[in-house]
This record gives structure tokens, sequence and C-alpha cells, in this order.
């Protein structure tokens, strides 16, 4: 009698989320030298593109549609990466519940199977949800066509309502007014920015909108829509209504957790991983701004940035490979509002202290976060120099002391040769 073994074919790793992190998972997962199949399903027509100029210079016209794309077709090929777009992943199942290896569904019927199985799936814009916020003309900015369609809207619009005072709603501010529209942003918190930075930061970005001409209102908590098929005006909570062609929305972002929740591997907040980007099944891992993850000291958060979803990757892909993962790096972010560059490193939470050092009111300037002394992270405006330095300083777990950091007769550079 004859036996013929049979080895059956690897399926490989299936990446759901065609974005930053997936792109970079993907890249990591060929330059770590897995030679096993990659695919890669997004629900986007488009392949991976970068998505903060979308809210800068796409939007203010400085950049076009064809220069976003994060890889030309010849890297995938190159790289025998199956990208496919346009699918919406509906449904995973494993082969049993401890296991990475399964199959998902799309939504044309297509199924993939897969070994491992990575969760890159981003989120989607939190919804207004008051009266008339289905009314056309109200915008949600995270897509590329989101973008598309925001950017002919305003084209034909003389007032903007921006709802929202965080990155993404004041840098379409900035771009729209730079454009020439009249600009009203509306935040329902006391300060701009609120979650991120510092009330120091907060006043400083206030009073910059307005001296370019964006009208900043605090404070200001929106019940509802005017208009009968398209919207006219915004409404605030004390009666008053401010007149709009055209409405943003920006107030943050709802991870997709239900995939990743249906096999037991998301709770509301994200999907949940540990420092390696390993949810609690091994060959499933997470990255990117779905991902809730453990830190070092600041117990389980979720970042939505670019730095955070390449490092991410990178960790995730080493993970799904077995190998160590690098070192942990600082958090960094930057948001640019007109021409101002705002750089960010570190976590600001749990700060007790903040040290401005520069020119404030010439617009060139940073702010130094402590906690016990030590400095934990910064963020600096049109200060580049004083941003690398910090962020090196943080990275390498030194301190600039409080008393000093100040002088900005001495550089900051000079704390990290100490
Ligand atoms: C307007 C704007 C401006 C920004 N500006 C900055 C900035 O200045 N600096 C910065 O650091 N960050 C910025 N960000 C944030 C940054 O773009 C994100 O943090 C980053 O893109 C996250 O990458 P990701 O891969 O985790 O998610 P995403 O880029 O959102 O990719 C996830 C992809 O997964 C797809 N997907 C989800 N579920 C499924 C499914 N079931 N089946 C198939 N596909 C699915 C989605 O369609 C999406 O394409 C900005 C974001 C926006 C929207």
């Amino acid at each position: 009698m004859t036996t013929i073994a049979t080895t059956r074919k690897p399926a490989g790793t299936l990446i759901i989320g065609a974005g930053q992190a997936g792109l970079q998972l993907a890249t990591s997962l060929r330059e770590l030298g897995d030679t096993h199949p990659i695919t890669v399903i997004g629900g986007e027509l488009h392949p991976p593109y970068q998505r903060p100029p979308l809210s800068k210079a796409f939007l203010s016209g400085t950049a076009l549609q064809e220069e976003l794309a994060l890889r030309g077709s010849d890297f995938y090929r190159d790289n025998d990466i199956a990208m496919i777009c346009g699918e919406w992943v509906e449904a995973i199942e494993l082969h049993d519940a401890e296991s990475s290896a399964g199959h998902a569904r799309t939504a044309s019927g297509r199924r993939v199977e897969f070994d491992r199985l990575a969760f890159t799936v981003g989120g989607t814009p939190r919804r207004m949800n008051a009266p008339g916020a289905d009314l056309a003309g109200i915008h949600y900015l995270r897509t590329l066509d989101d973008a598309v369609a925001l950017k002919d809207d305003l084209n034909r619009a003389a007032r903007v309502v921006v709802v929202g005072g965080g990155f993404v709603g004041l840098e379409i501010a900035a771009a729209a007014t730079s454009n020439g529209k009249n600009v009203v942003v509306l935040e329902a918190q006391d300060r701009l920015m609120s979650r991120a930075v510092a009330p120091e930061m907060s006043a400083f970005y206030s009073e910059a909108h307005a001296r370019r001409g964006t009208h900043i209102r605090l404070g200001a908590a929106v019940s509802g829509f005017r208009g009968s098929d398209r919207v006219e005006g915004v409404e605030l909570a004390d009666g008053e209504v401010i007149d709009a062609d055209v409405v943003v929305v920006g107030i943050g972002l709802l991870p997709h957790t239900e995939l990743a929740k249906s096999i037991g591997l998301a709770g509301d907040h994200g999907v949940i991983v540990d420092e390696s980007g390993n949810t609690r099944i091994r060959g499933i891992v997470a990255a990117g701004d779905c991902a809730i993850s453990a830190h070092r000291t600041h117990g389980q958060i979720r970042l939505e940035s670019v730095p955070n979803a390449i490092a991410q990757a990178k960790t995730a892909a080493a993970a799904l490979l077995g190998r160590e993962p690098g070192t942990p790096s600082v958090p960094w972010f930057w948001s640019d509002q007109a021409d101002l560059k705002l750089q960010m490193a570190g976590l600001t939470m749990g700060y007790d202290q903040v040290v401005l050092r520069g020119d404030v009111e010439g617009e060139h300037f940073s702010a130094l976060y402590y906690r016990d002394g030590h400095l934990i992270a910064v963020e600096a405006v049109n200060a580049s120099r004083d941003y690398m330095a910090a962020r090196r300083i943080l990275e390498a777990g030194g301190n600039i002391p409080p008393e000093s950091a100040a002088d900005t007769e001495i550089p900051l550079k000079t704390y990290l040769v100490r």
C-alpha cells in the first residue's frame, strides 16, 4: 500500500482593514521574512492612503488626491501582498475558540481562509444624535470619499459651522478660513482640544484661531439642525441659531469592535491587546486606532495617530512571527492648524505642573508637562528644535528640571547630554 503524504498549503495571514496600520503590518511581515500568503481586505475602494492631509493640504487645495496613496500598485505585486479593496468583512469564524485559524466572509460572499489574523479596522466618526442631523450639507470626515464630498460642498459655501473643537475640527476650520469662508467653531466644553492639551495651550489656540478670522464659540452645546432639504442653521441649547451652508461634525471616533467582539476579543472601547499587540489568542493581533492596549504607566489606552498605528503594526507583526517586540516608543503626534505646527510627545495624563518656554505671543513656544518634577510630555508650537530635544529626552527617560525649563538661554539638548 502506498501512502501519499500531503501538506496543507498555508492560508497565511489575513489583515482586516487596509489603512495605515494594515499596510504597515503587511510590510513589516515581509520585512521580517514571512513567506506565507498575506491578504489585506479593506472596505474602502482606495488602497491605503494618508488620512492626515484630508483635513489639511487636501482640503485647502495644496495636495491632490493622487498624491495621497501610501504605496503604488507595484509595491503590492512586488511584495506578494493580496490587496482586496472595496469589500467589507462581515463575519469571521475560528476553527475553535482558542485557535487563530479560521475563515472570514465579506459582504460580497467572498470567503478567505487564514492561519493568523490581524485587526487594523480603525473606527468611524461618532455621529450627532439631534433633530435634523441627517440633513444634506452635514459632513463627517474620516475617508477620502468624505473629503472629496466635503471639499465639493465647501466650494459652494460661504458660511461654515464646525461642531467640535478637537484636532480634526480645528484643522478643517483653519483650512476653510484660509479659503475665505466665514467659519464658526462650536465647542461644548469651555476650552478647545480639552481631552488632549493643557488649558494654557487651549487658550493660546482660541486666540490664535480668532486672530486668523475663525469664530470660536466655547460652551456651545448643539441641540439640533435647521433646514428643509439642506442644512441652513445650527441650533444651540439656548435657542440661538447660527446660519450655515455647510456643517462639519468632528466629535470623536468610535473604534470598529464588532468583528473582534464576535470572537470575544473586544470591549466597547477597542480590541484588547497587550503591549506586543497580542490579543488573548496567540496568532491574533490588533493595531492602530482600533486597539486598546496596555501601557507601562497609564493602564489601558487607545491612541489615534499615524505614528502609533505604525509602531503598533510593527510590534504586532513581530508578535505574529514570534519575534521579540522592539522597545516601546514614546507616543507622538502632530496637528497643523493654519501656519501653526503643533507637535506633541509623551502622554499628559496625570500632570501636576506645566512650564511654558518661548514666545507665546510670537506663536513660537513649547509647553513642558511634569508629574512630581519629572518630564512626562511636551507640546511645541512652531518650535521643532525644542520638540525634538524634549522628545529625545523623554525617549531616554531623562528630565529637564522644571525650574530651569523656561530659560531659553539654555538649549534643551543640553539636558540630553546630562
Ligand atoms: C481628517 C484626519 C486628520 C488626521 N490628522 C492626523 C495628524 O495630523 N497626525 C496624526 O498622527 N494622525 C492624524 N489622523 C489620525 C490618523 O489618520 C489615524 O490615527 C490613522 O489613520 C489610523 O490608522 P488605522 O490603520 O488604525 O485606521 P484607518 O486608517 O481608519 O484604517 C482602517 C481601515 O479599515 C477598514 N475597515 C474597518 N472595518 C472593516 C471591515 N469589517 N472590513 C473591511 N475593512 C474594514 C476601514 O474602512 C479603514 O479603511 C487624522 C485622521 C483624520 C480622519
